[in-house]
């Protein structure tokens, strides 16, 4: 594989910042309805309403101490916990999001160089900021301090020189943590760590490495870098990277996604209107998915073309209202394809893309749930 070896060599001379929400939406919750604090909270559609149905979104962490977890299945957190201690509240994502944005506004004022990953997490690059203050530990007081007086909620900071160990840093110790990883320290601090605990090893890479009889960032350590490659690639070679220290990935800030979209290209022409139907079909379901994950619904759908001689099209569709679902997409692209009128060409390459995005309601959001928990 056409990787170089490199010299471990640590860049320090950044200054990022993970912050990292406490429990957030249980936290804010609590702090809407305070009678729910002494409770084992459990945001979520109520299974008992909805046939068994829903996903945990947030535990608050007296629920948490019965193994009540985020993306766990509602119905069993609630067998966990005690009837006398249990409450349900089910998910509101207008409220949450708008706390975020307060939050995110604090940010701002820190810096303009912040990256948002979720509503509840987010990374800030303070080498250059606002404050003027060369003092990491103190910005992150600052902004420690700042949530909590105008929020009433915590959360749990990081500070390092790179994205991954700043993560791994605020995941430390929470609620309401602060954890430093200077250079000189990092393979120390993620010598004890388990893998399950690096972000960026998924489940799959989970149990190839368990195989391999590897389970702490110790052991991760030992493994060579050509091991990392030829196991697991791209990723193996991030990993290796990480496990030293190592993270040159740059804080994005800022980064709103304008469209969500999906194109194949077939080795294949597709000659047969069956066959561009199918995956016209198959695009759509593609699409609507990624924008149920992101929970963003467009007004425009966009449909792409090359032909057998390389000529692309693009032809776009605007509508009323929004778009999200996967019969509807395919309905459009196939008018829009129908619409051409060009099935006596052959096709290489199809994609479908939503423009026109904004974030899904609450009301929307909730129904999408219980959807996805069919799947
Ligand atoms: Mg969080």
């Amino acid at each position: 594989m056409g990787f170089l070896k490199i010299p471990i060599i640590i860049e320090e001379n950044r200054k990022i910042i993970h912050v990292d929400m406490d429990a957030f939406f249980a936290s804010v919750e609590e702090r809407a309805h305070p009678q729910y604090k002494n409770k084992c909270l459990i945001v979520a559609p109520d299974p008992r309403k909805n046939h068994h149905h829903g996903v945990v979104t947030t535990a608050n962490y007296n629920a948490r101490k019965y193994g009540a977890h985020s993306a766990m299945p509602a119905q069993q957190a609630i067998e966990l916990i005690p009837r006398d201690k249990l409450v349900i509240a089910p998910p509101n994502f207008e409220l949450y999001r708008k706390t975020s944005d307060y939050i995110h506004n604090i940010f701002g004022e820190v810096t303009d160089n912040y990256q948002s990953v979720a509503l509840d997490e987010a990374y800030l690059d303070v080498t250059e900021n606002k404050l003027n203050e060369s003092n990491t530990l103190k910005i992150a007081n600052y902004i420690q301090q700042r949530i909590i007086r105008e929020t009433q909620l915590t959360c749990s900071v990081g500070i390092s020189y790179n994205k991954f160990l700043a993560k791994m840093a605020s995941d430390y110790r929470k609620p309401f943590g602060r954890t430093i990883i200077l250079g000189e320290y990092a393979e120390d601090f993620l010598r004890p760590i388990p893998i399950e605990k690096f972000n960026g090893i998924g489940k799959a890479m989970q149990q190839k490495l368990h195989d391999m009889d590897i389970y702490t960032g110790g052991d991760l350590q030992e493994l060579d870098q050509d091991v990392f490659i030829n196991t697991f690639g791209k990723m193996g070679y991030i990993m290796f990277k990480r496990v030293h220290g190592i993270d040159d990935s740059p804080v994005n800030s800022h980064r709103v996604r304008k469209s969500i979209g999906r194109e194949r290209t077939y080795n294949q022409n597709l000659v047969l209107k069956e066959q561009i139907e199918k995956e016209l079909n198959f695009l759509a379901d593609l699409v609507s998915k990624d924008l149920k994950k992101q929970r963003q619904h467009g007004k425009t759908v966009v449909l792409k073309l090359r032909n057998s001689d390389f000529d692309t099209v693009t032809k776009r569709m605007t509508f009323q209202d929004y778009v999200q679902d996967k019969d509807e997409i395919y309905r459009i692209a196939k008018e829009i394809y129908d619409k051409l009128d060009i099935s006596d060409q052959k096709i290489r390459l199809l994609g479908i893309t939503l423009t026109n995005l904004d974030p899904l309601s609450y009301e929307e959001v909730s129904l999408n749930l219980f959807k996805t928990e069919d799947n």
